[in-house]
């Protein structure tokens, strides 16, 4: 099974840094990829964010490493392929699971460039396995060495174990989403055609243009069968102009994002609840037309189950395009932006799980973060902690934290009545160090309704 990378986010200073997001987050196997659609039938993936989020060192351009997706279209012919050149690819995960347990019990050293030798050997053993490529075979081993260095790493760190990423495991037929990765010398592009080494040739959708030659590209099949082309490619910033505006954003379960500017609030959509009932139908057919153990599945029960996967993808994807908009309209309007540094892990264990999942805090926040490094914004994280207890007016902090349900703060101090999230919004400008005045100026371009004609 396919195991992303977490994305994690640090604070330093101004401008951010993100770890490497891998576009396909999920671990069970109908985890959809949630990708907007198009009013076209196309399905694409707008600026799928992938960022190392820094400047390139010592050019002083601020290049940005991202992945570009595509649909594929496959023929029945490219499809057979691609998956026979999985199942061998598949098998070299295997061989280096079984090898590398083998290894360490014999107190052995197991790295990439071993497996790499004995992966010649095998080639030269089982014809079969040397009809595939050997760029995706040597990059299968090099996938399997950072996912085992990572659980070594933990290991020896002696992280929490729920933190740990375990170590791999065997990658079984009916479970294991394909997922085959080319270096440069694996693919090339002729006359908008994706040419794999092995002599697989693919059918592109091109839904925009490739900012600059990639570097790799990954062939996925996500769990609504749709197949997926994505590349590494390099892309520069695309700064907009100065506006001398703040924002702070302030995250909850009853209004998504609450900020300083009412018109910027995103509020909750709701969009798990409408596909809820879609969703449970699909479900319980899946129900009924299980099998035991052991059966192979029916076709009505694969039917059913591609129904779920699509039911859940079509969320995701609903959730995705909003919280885009939103960050879009946030980071276009303003050139400081103070975030809370939310933890959505906090309200998964309360009793608000679901709908605070429904809402997808922690999507909005990496939308947000994403489309202010694309534009060259100043984001700044703040730590959240005693943010609902200051005033954001004189600074002052409350003695006793103010209950769930009173929405409304008052400060002792200076005497100042605010609605309870709007003034938490106002404390993270503060914090961020952003000049509050930029915060309370009166936007000639959205008039209230006391100053509109
Ligand atoms: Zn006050």
């Amino acid at each position: 099974m396919q195991v992303g990378c977490r994305s994690k986010f640090t604070e330093t200073g101004c401008g951010v840094r993100s770890s490497w997001i891998h576009p396909r987050g999920g671990r069970t196997p109908l985890d959809p990829k949630g990708r907007p659609a198009s009013n076209v039938g196309i399905v694409l993936e707008r600026s799928q964010r992938l960022g190392i989020f820094e400047p390139m060192a010592g050019t002083g351009t601020s290049e940005l490493k991202v992945r570009y997706s595509y649909r594929l279209r496959l023929s029945r012919a490219s499809e057979r392929k691609l998956m026979a050149e999985w199942d061998r690819c598949r098998f070299v995960w295997n061989q280096c699971v079984t090898r590398s347990k083998e290894l360490r019990e014999a107190g052995e050293q197991c790295g990439p460039a071993r497996l790499d030798k004995e992966l010649t050997a095998l080639r030269s053993e089982k014809p079969w396995l040397k009809e595939g490529s050997s760029v995706a075979q040597q990059q299968t081993i090099r996938d399997f060495g950072a996912a085992r260095s990572k659980a070594v790493k933990d290991v020896m760190n002696k992280a929490p174990m729920t933190r740990r990423r375990g170590f791999p495991r065997f990658k079984k037929k009916d479970l294991a989403l394909p997922s085959i990765n080319y270096t440069r010398r694996g693919f090339s592009l002729k006359g908008g055609r994706l040419h794999l080494a092995g002599g697989i040739e693919l059918g592109v959708v091109w839904s925009r243009e490739l900012p600059s030659a990639p570097t790799s590209v990954r062939i996925s099949r996500d769990s609504c069968g749709k197949w997926w082309a994505s590349f590494v490619t390099k892309t520069r910033a695309d700064p907009l102009p100065q506006l001398n505006r703040a924002i702070g954003v302030d995250w909850g379960v009853k209004e998504i994002a609450t900020t300083t500017d009412e018109a910027f609030d995103l509020p909750h959509p709701n969009h798990g609840k409408t596909g809820a009932a879609k969703l449970a139908k699909y479900q319980r057919m899946m129900a009924r037309r299980k099998r035991p153990k052991g059966v192979p599945k029916s076709n009505r029960y694969k039917k059913a189950q591609l129904q779920t996967a699509n039911a859940y993808a079509k969320v995701a994807r609903k959730r995705k395009d909003d919280t885009r908009k939103w960050a879009k309209n946030v980071i276009y309007n303003h050139d400081q932006i103070a975030v809370e540094d939310f933890k959505p892990k906090f309200l998964a264990i309360s009793t608000m799980a679901r709908r605070a999942a429904d809402g997808g805090i922690g999507q909005a926040k990496r939308e947000l973060i994403w489309m202010a490094v694309k534009h060259g914004r100043d984001l700044r994280v703040v730590d959240p902690r005693y943010t609902t207890k200051d005033c954001c007016q004189c600074g002052a902090r409350a003695k006793h934290a103010l209950p769930l349900s009173e929405r409304t703060y008052t400060c002792s101090a200076c005497g100042s009545v605010r609605p309870r999230d709007r003034n938490s919004a106002a404390v993270m400008v503060a914090r961020a160090g952003f000049n509050p005045t930029g915060v309370d100026r009166v936007r000639l371009d959205h008039p209230t309704g006391d100053q509109a004609a």
